[in-house]
């Protein structure tokens, strides 16, 4: 289970976190934050243009 560092904002694996040595508690922060989401759905708009890209190559 990773912990969630509230200072710096990103995961921790150990109890302290290894950027600015705050210990970390187990967190009920919600898991996902919206700039891994809005990463994600970056990603996915992305293969899906290649996808699309790479469809449109092999139909010719
Ligand atoms: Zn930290």
């Amino acid at each position: 289970m990773t912990r969630w560092c509230e200072t710096c904002d990103r995961p921790v694996d150990g109890e302290v976190c290894e950027v600015c040595g705050q210990p970390v508690e187990e967190t009920t922060h919600e898991p996902m934050p919206w700039r891994w989401r809005f990463f994600v759905v970056v990603t996915i708009i992305y293969l899906a243009w290649r996808l699309y890209q790479l469809i449109s190559w092999l139909a010719h």
